[in-house]
């Protein structure tokens, strides 16, 4: 499997994915950012534990738009706020299980 498509919609604030077998879906950029995987965001595992970095930046406005994406790997996408973070990657698997649970996240 592999991501073929990752193109900013008209709306300019989601975006759409296409992958090789088929699957396709719309993603917005404030669901992307708020389910960033980085250890940052989503905290680190550590023994089991579950730690919540303190450093965490509040988001604001330009947490939600998107600089640029780019592919590593063959099997992640990096994303590039404008705020600066960009130490997400997601996974193929990740972003397509983002996809699914965003049913509704496009407003
Ligand atoms: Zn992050």
């Amino acid at each position: 499997m592999n991501l073929v498509k990752f193109k900013r919609n008209n709306d300019n604030s989601s975006f759409h994915i296409i992958f090789d077998d088929g699957f396709e879906a719309d993603l917005s950029a404030h669901f992307l950012r708020t389910h960033c995987p980085c250890a940052v965001c989503s905290g680190e595992e550590v023994l089991l534990h579950k730690y919540v970095s303190q450093n965490q930046m509040p988001l604001k406005q330009s947490s939600f738009e998107l600089q640029k994406a780019e592919i590593v790997g063959n099997y992640a996408i990096q994303l590039f706020w404008k705020d600066g973070h960009n130490t997400g990657l997601y996974n193929w698997d990740y972003l397509k299980e983002l996809a699914l649970e965003c049913t509704n996240c496009k407003s």
